[in-house]
């Protein structure tokens, strides 16, 4: 190792060299952060617009949160669940107390939360709701993003995320998201064990459905003792004005699933939190995972969550991404076809112009000072932190308008 600052090129070419290729990331090499900004290895500042898929809900590098890694790192990192440690308990207490659920089972990334409701979802059709063997059958939406293991791309109409990774996981049934009518159909066939939906679809490009939709689906799931999942690991944690986005329509899922913020991207953390009859199906050794409840990840999540309450981040997206959406809205350009969101989960659509594409557009916003990074083609995601100011919202407005016009 060399004390020499690495450059943007020389990073970018050990990456392309000694790297998977499963990325195309923006030609930009990041070395700091702190709340809303993050700096390049020449030195220059940006604002994060996308906050890591929603993962740093409190800002870059929080120190309350930082402080409880590094002080339970120096203490306990790791048993395994093979032992019982001092972290592990009054962490589920707290994180069921601010949910509202009976338990917690505790993973590491979104895509493990996803498989472990999906187990859970399974083994309670069979052991509770009296399926048939292997027969179960889970509902999930078009344009759905669950994560990258093989059981969930398996359910994936993204040929990017499916392609040449069969043979697939059987038991799943894909229907329009935003369709009432078309889940009440499915759950007439009684095999149908749990709906799985993201309340906002993020990857998708920021689909919000339509009011009541989340409301809707959960009365008819609960009518047909079919299990309502939600997937809140890019929702979830304040970042659309509620602590849950399920919360804007009073819905209280069976299973929700966690990720992202609930470690303000400082560690990898993931939940499964259901209420005791669903949860305690799962009986010792039948799922579980080496790192999942270990004690950093633990305190980590509890600062993190702490730091939600305490600056009030809930109630912040709202009004700042109503701000957004009308500014950008505002912006007098041919290229920007669309402006979408809730909260501060937010997305333009840009339909090209002279051969300039929303990776330009991103491109052009990065040499502005701002990060984001374009999803499917044609749509950009704007997320900062929650931490971001009024006043900061409006500068970086100004930047992606620049940005944008410069293509007129
Ligand atoms: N579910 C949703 C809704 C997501 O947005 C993501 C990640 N973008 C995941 C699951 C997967 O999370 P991870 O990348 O941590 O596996």
């Amino acid at each position: 190792m060399t004390s020499k600052k690495i450059t943007t090129k020389e990073a970018i070419t050990l990456e392309e060299k000694y790297g998977a290729h499963n990325y195309h990331p923006l030609p930009v090499v990041l070395t700091k952060g702190e709340g809303v900004f993050l700096w390049d290895v020449e030195g220059k500042k940006y604002y994060d617009f996308l906050s890591a898929y929603s993962a740093v809900n409190q800002g870059h590098c929080h120190p309350k949160i930082v402080d409880a890694l590094k002080e339970q790192a120096e203490t306990l990192a790791l048993t395994s669940r093979a032992f019982h440690n001092d972290v592990l308990g009054l962490y589920e207490k707290y994180i069921n107390e601010f949910f509202g659920y009976d338990k917690v089972l505790p993973m590491n990334t979104g895509a493990e939360a996803v498989e472990t409701a999906l187990k859970l979802t399974r083994k309670w059709a069979y052991t509770k709701k009296g399926i048939k063997k292997d027969q179960a059958k889970i509902v999930v939406c078009d344009n759905n993003f669950h994560g990258r293991t093989t059981t969930i791309v398996s359910f994936s109409n993204d040929p990017d995320g499916y392609s040449d990774y069969g043979p697939f996981t059987p038991g799943f049934v894909r229907i329009p998201y935003n369709d009432i009518a078309a889940l009440e159909k499915e759950l007439e066939d009684p095999n149908v064990a749990g709906f799985m939906v993201e309340p906002i679809q993020g990857e998708a490009g920021v689909f919000v459905p339509d009011e009541g939709y989340l409301k809707k689906c959960a009365e008819l799931c609960k009518s047909k003792n079919v299990l309502f999942i939600a997937d809140e690991v890019q929702t979830g944690i304040a970042r659309t004005g509620k602590m849950l986005a399920c919360d804007h329509e009073g819905v209280r899922p069976d299973i929700v699933i966690l990720g992202k913020a609930i470690s303000g991207g400082v560690y990898p953390v993931s939940a499964v939190l259901a209420d005791d009859d669903i949860m305690l199906v799962i009986k010792p050794g039948q799922h579980g995972s080496t790192f999942g409840g270990n004690p950093v990840a633990c305190k980590v999540a509890m600062a993190a969550l702490d730091v939600i309450k305490e600056e009030n981040l809930a109630e912040k997206p709202e009004k700042l991404g109503e701000i957004l959406r009308r500014e950008l809205r505002a912006i007098n350009s041919d290229m920007l076809t669309l402006v979408r969101g809730k909260g501060l989960l937010n997305a333009i659509v840009i339909k090209p112009k002279g051969g300039k594409t929303a990776w330009d557009v991103c491109v052009k916003m990065a040499e502005n000072g701002l990060l984001a990074k374009p999803t499917h083609g044609d749509k950009i995601r704007f997320a900062p932190p929650l931490v971001i100011t009024e006043e900061q919202l409006m500068e970086c407005v100004e930047i992606i308008k620049k940005s944008i016009l410069s293509f007129e």
